[in-house]
């Protein structure tokens, strides 16, 4: 049994089987109308959805197997003070497979520790969206034929854009891939993505503040949301929030075959006409989530009778970690636990990621 907190958990022979599902079950959808009947997922969202919550509950339905859903925290124990763990230990007694969002960076793997059902990340604060990413990857390759040799740009908030880090975690496996990183100063990738994933990987990157400059040379852009939530004063916010904005008029800069993609809700940073140009394909990336979400609970529930998948969890090194969007500053009892990055050579928190100083 395995639980899928980040998009790495999945090879990517496995992202190819699953790409390969989802394509099955558009194309026959009666045959897996039956797939997961008698099995229930509980949904436990304590972050505003639109999309991911209901796409996971209609790819369920679609499976014909059942939901459990609690609307939101104001509306779960969570408002009584009750833990993560307590509360995944609960699911795991009425349901067969669990979806979770939380806004504390850490809170999914926090729940798949203490599950004994599946757990799948709905998103983690600002850490990862892994469903997200499957999503656009069926995207990708629905519109390029290929993962492989793809120049990419990332536009928007890198910084607190759950959805960027988990993509380019999994664009970084492929060969040919070329990151272009479009954002203000303040609003970069954070290090261990960018130093942990792409230097990691070899792959070609730069960074840029101009969107202009950047679309010209792109396949694929990525247009991402100021992550209002995540900032920590609302005047930051207010001077960022119309970094960017994708008008029709600078679609013009864009070559012929580049796809705009973006994980949605939008904002303002891509103008309602640019809907129209067939080069817009964050509406198909709605359609291609609840396809993969299926082919995932598939692939999820068939493993679930097997022996649970144990992770590398460091240990406790006595420091405490200093990320204030991480879990461990709300799970009062959680275990402070730290690794070192191979490639940083940096201590990261397991839970959320974030480094501590540097070792070296
Ligand atoms: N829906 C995506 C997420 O949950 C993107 C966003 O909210 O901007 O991260």
């Amino acid at each position: 049994m395995r639980s899928i907190i980040d998009v790495l958990d999945l090879s990517t022979g496995e992202l190819d089987d699953l790409i390969r599902q989802a394509v099955d079950i558009s194309e026959r959808p009666r045959d897996f109308a039956d797939a997961a009947r008698g099995k229930k997922l509980a949904t436990l969202f304590f972050e505003p959805s639109t999309r991911t919550r209901l796409s996971f509950e209609a790819a369920m339905y679609e499976l014909g197997g059942n939901v459990l859903s609690v609307p939101g925290a104001a509306l779960s124990s969570a408002a009584k003070g009750e833990s993560v763990s307590d509360t995944a230990k609960v699911l795991s007694c009425y349901a067969d497979i669990a979806a979770i969002r939380h806004p504390r960076e850490g809170a999914a793997l926090v729940a798949s520790e203490a599950a004994s059902i599946p757990v799948i990340n709905a998103g983690d604060g600002g850490h990862c969206h892994p469903t997200q990413t499957l999503a656009d990857l069926l995207t990708v390759h629905r519109e390029k034929g290929r993962l492989d040799s793809l120049t990419v740009g990332f536009c928007g908030d890198l910084k607190y854009g759950r959805t960027v880090h988990s993509l380019i975690n999994a664009m970084a496996r492929y060969p040919g891939t070329k990151f272009v990183l479009i954002s203000p100063e303040e609003l970069k990738l954070p290090a261990y993505v960018r130093e942990g994933t792409i230097r990691k990987s070899g792959l070609a990157f730069c960074e840029t503040a101009s969107l202009e400059e950047a679309l010209p040379g792109l396949d694929i852009l990525y247009m991402t949301r100021i992550q209002r939530e995540r900032f920590e004063e609302a005047e930051d916010y207010e001077r960022l929030k119309n970094s960017y904005i994708l008008t029709a008029e600078k679609m013009k800069l864009a070559g012929e075959n580049c796809s705009i993609l973006h994980p949605l809700p939008r904002v303002n940073e891509i103008s309602v006409k640019v809907d129209d140009d067939p080069r817009a394909c964050y509406f198909k990336q709605v359609k291609n989530g609840k396809l993969m979400r299926m082919a995932l609970i598939l692939m999820l529930l068939r493993e679930a009778k097997s022996p649970k998948e144990k992770r590398e969890m460091g240990e406790d090194t006595g420091e405490v970690c200093q990320n204030l969007r991480c879990i461990t500053t709300t799970e009062q009892e959680l275990p402070q636990r730290f690794t070192i990055d191979p490639f940083t050579h940096r201590k990261k928190c397991v839970w959320c990621e974030a480094e501590t100083k540097p070792l070296f």
